[in-house]
């Protein structure tokens, strides 16, 4: 069902949700089930979504991005998600590694990688998480020691969407141990820097085209890679989180608007005593249950954005609108399988992949408890 959209956007916004939801349907969609079976990264997905400039819509258009607002950017994230989640977590991956730069870098630094990461010449990782370190990232061991030229990176970084893939990392780690979080620095790493190596994908539940990776570090950083100033790296994490936050929502709304659209479907053919399956008081109840928490999800997402898109803080709504959708649409998935009975269980249907992928949605980019941790430091400052 096509979602309406929140007013306010300009045309610029409509005619790129227009553009992205007729690629998600024509593209995207025939090919999800088997970049699922196959757990095949979604290169030539992100190649078509570069084609139509997609790789920088969180970019303004100083630095190659087509400047859409934040709803739009929620609506086409949404759209994407809900014809291939992996695609569009590999994609909303690309954009916390150029909002690292675009948020906390400076001007020679923005210009040396977002306008190419924009057109989708090359594709970025975002590296904050670490085996010991990750629903508190402020205790990394990874370790950035000053040299005469610039710096010696050192450590490890897991669970890297993209991260074997990726032309350039946004890595965070320690340049001043005493300083705790304050002591925390971002860089940029490229592709071939001698000393990162790659591991090998994870076998993951859901997701799976969205390859995740352990990324180890020796390597010797060239002084202008920093973001930003020193110290400054856990605040640009935390605004970059609070952007990634509004895109795993909308990536929620658009799995779980995908799963509840294919048990309307259902019910309606579905013939169960000699009645149509969506006849039945029982399903119709879940059926309302189901449109009426989406909605709940979409309005608190499109409230984050919106905040967002005025220049507003909006890391409460933003963590609101996470924990909501995310749990939220781990229901509505789960009862569009249960009405789909024991085909809805087998891998011809989509929804145990819908199922699968929604599962992370609870745990990546702060966990359902610590988004409520975050929501409860804001109730009780
Ligand atoms: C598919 C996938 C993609 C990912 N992509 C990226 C990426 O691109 N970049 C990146 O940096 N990271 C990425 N991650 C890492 C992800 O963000 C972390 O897995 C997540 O933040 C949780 O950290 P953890 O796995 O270390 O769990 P832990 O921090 O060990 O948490 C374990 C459990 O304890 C709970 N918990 C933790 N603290 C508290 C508390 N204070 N109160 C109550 N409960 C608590 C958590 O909610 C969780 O249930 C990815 C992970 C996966 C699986």
């Amino acid at each position: 069902m096509t979602q309406a959209l929140p007013p306010g956007l300009s045309e610029t916004d409509h005619a790129a949700i227009e553009t992205i939801r007729r690629l998600a349907a024509n593209t995207l969609a025939p090919a999800a089930a088997e970049t699922d079976e196959t757990a095949s990264f979604p290169a030539a997905q992100l190649q078509a979504l570069a084609g139509l400039g997609a790789l920088g819509m969180n970019l303004p258009e100083r630095w190659g991005g087509p400047g859409l607002s934040a709803m739009a950017l929620a609506a086409c994230v949404e759209a994407i998600a809900g014809a291939c989640g992996a695609t569009a977590s590999a994609l909303t991956a690309h954009f916390l590694a150029t909002d690292a730069i675009l948020i906390g870098g400076d001007d020679p630094l923005r210009a040396r990688y977002l306008p190419a990461a924009a057109s989708g010449e090359t594709l970025g990782a975002f590296a904050l998480t670490e085996p010991r370190a990750g629903s508190n990232p402020a205790d990394m061991r990874c370790a950035a020691k000053r040299t005469a030229n610039g710096y010696r990176l050192s450590g490890v970084k897991h669970f890297i969407s993209n991260g074997a893939m990726a032309d350039f990392i946004t890595v965070f780690a320690i340049t001043d141990p005493a300083a705790a979080h304050k002591g925390i620095s971002a860089f940029v790493v490229d592709k071939n820097t001698p000393g990162l190596v790659a591991g090998l994908p994870e076998k993951t539940m859901g997701l799976k085209g969205g390859h995740v990776f352990e990324l180890s570090f020796d390597c010797e950083i060239p002084a202008e890679n920093r973001i930003g100033t020193e110290g400054s790296g856990f605040r640009t994490a935390m605004k970059v989180l609070d952007n990634g936050r509004v895109e795993v929502a909308s990536m929620c709304l658009g799995i779980a608007q995908a799963a509840l659209d294919a048990a309307l479907g259902w019910v309606r053919q579905r013939q169960i005593g000699g009645q149509a399956l969506g006849e039945y008081q029982g399903i119709q109840w879940m059926l309302a249950d189901m449109a009426t928490q989406l909605q709940a999800a979409r309005l608190l997402t499109q409230d984050a954005a919106a905040k967002r898109a005025q220049g507003m803080r909006f890391s409460l709504e933003a963590s609101m609108a996470k924990l909501f959708a995310s749990e939220a649409a781990g229901k509505v998935a789960d009862l569009a399988l249960q009405i789909h009975g024991g085909y809805g269980f087998t891998r011809d249907m989509p929804l145990e992949r819908h199922v699968r992928d929604l599962r992370i949605m609870r745990i990546y980019e702060g966990s359902s408890e610590v988004q409520r941790n975050i929501i409860a430091r804001h109730l009780l400052v």
